[in-house]
């Protein structure tokens, strides 16, 4: 039989993805996959429930005007400018897919792109899907800041975008607005594109802020913020994202992305409209949900005794898992999985470093989960016995 093409050999499915399976597979809490266990708002529910007045056909190609006036107007609020529905944004299959866009509309095949390690899985597979060649910088633990010297070398290489995931997953590092300039100006200087993914945006503890690239000077031009309202309005399986970009660069994304899906489906875009035009309430509570159970889950851990990072946006904490020697990350979790009954990720899915010290937890669930686990990782010492290497 003729090979399969060459472009998928460079990486493997998802190990996010794959813990989830295998957490199944054992009845384990599953606090790899980060996504909730909790319902979305109510009214979103009841938009939905409303199945005879939502459209059952395609959408406009870039989103239903509905849902881009509605997202627009919610984001011009958010990040300072004024978003033109029409012209400037391109509603996508979840971040995923506007990342993907993202990356076809600013890159050849050969060019670079640079991504700071440790990093979302996705953006390698984005990386190499697209023809691209990633750099990778890194963000250094346990604080996951970064040397801006080792950035500019990679920008002297002359990359055509910069990938940021801000709030980052899986540090839970929110960038500084002087962290955000540093790399602004980078991206002047060397002419290069940012492509955000912020799909944490709301997501941001106290006294954290979120800053938005694109309001940074001379950023708006150059910057492609994508991020989707799967952990907005906890409606993951909907799988509604986006890009926002001024015009020139939209147009581009929009044939990318028409090809690509066609589009993102059309009932579902029509119920978020009832989410996008929340009040500002809605993401005031979301925060003080999110802060409860960061609270809850960290001080869990420091009860046990488990060494972990402060998150300081996101869902997700970082465990130093040195004390037990293994020397293989994946296997660590499985065990876990099997033998405490609790699923994470192993960090070396997300560092570009030989690293296998970190897994990752998400805390993205009821706080009765989050319980039932802590009572689990109590005896995680003892459950995980001996392993061998
Ligand atoms: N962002 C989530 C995580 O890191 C997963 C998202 C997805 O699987 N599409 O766990």
């Amino acid at each position: 039989m003729r090979p399969l093409s060459a472009r998928t050999a460079g990486f493997t499915d998802s190990v996010i993805r794959r813990m989830t399976r295998i957490a199944q597979r054992h009845g384990a809490i599953n606090l790899s996959q980060g996504f909730p266990d909790f319902d979305p708002p109510r009214a979103l529910l009841d938009a939905l429930a409303r199945a005879d007045t939502l459209p059952h056909q395609y959408s406009v190609t870039w989103g239903a005007q509905n849902f881009r006036e509605a997202l627009a107007a919610k984001q011009s609020r958010r990040m300072g400018f004024a978003i033109d529905p029409d012209a400037e944004v391109v509603v996508t299959c979840g971040s995923t897919e506007a990342m993907m866009a993202a990356m076809m509309t600013v890159a050849n095949p050969g060019d670079k792109v640079i991504v700071f390690s440790p990093f979302y899985e996705n953006y390698g597979a984005d990386a190499i899907l697209s023809g691209a060649e990633p750099i990778y910088v890194p963000l250094r633990p346990p604080h996951y800041d970064f040397d801006p010297a080792v950035l500019e070398d990679a920008f002297r290489q002359g990359p055509a975008a910069l990938i940021l995931c801000n709030p980052s997953n899986p540090s839970g590092k929110v960038f500084t607005r002087g962290e955000l300039e540093i790399i602004a100006a980078l991206a002047r200087r060397y002419d290069a594109y940012v492509i955000t993914d912020e799909v944490y945006e709301h997501i941001v503890y106290a006294p954290h802020q979120h800053v938005y690239m694109a309001s940074l000077p001379g950023m708006r031009e150059r910057t492609l913020s994508c991020s989707s309202l799967s952990k907005t309005y906890s409606i993951t399986g909907w799988r509604l994202g986006y890009i926002i970009a001024p015009p020139e660069i939209i147009d581009t994304a929009k044939k990318v992305h028409d090809f690509l899906t066609v589009g993102a489906a059309a009932p579902l875009q029509e119920a978020a409209v009832t989410g996008l035009r929340f009040e500002e309430a809605y993401y005031e509570s979301l925060l003080a949900v999110y802060t409860q159970k960061r609270e809850l889950f960290l001080r869990g851990l420091d009860d046990i005794g488990i060494i972990h990072n402060e998150p300081q946006g996101a869902y997700y904490v970082m465990i130093d898992i040195s004390e037990y020697g293994c020397e293989d990350d994946l296997r660590f979790c499985e065990l876990l999985t099997e033998r405490v009954g609790v699923a994470a990720v192993p960090g070396s899915s997300f560092f570009r470093e030989p690293e296998n010290r970190y897994i990752r937890f998400h805390f993205a669930k009821r706080e009765e989960t989050l319980r039932a686990a802590l009572e689990r990782l109590a005896d995680m010492r003892t459950r995980m016995g001996t392993i061998d290497n």
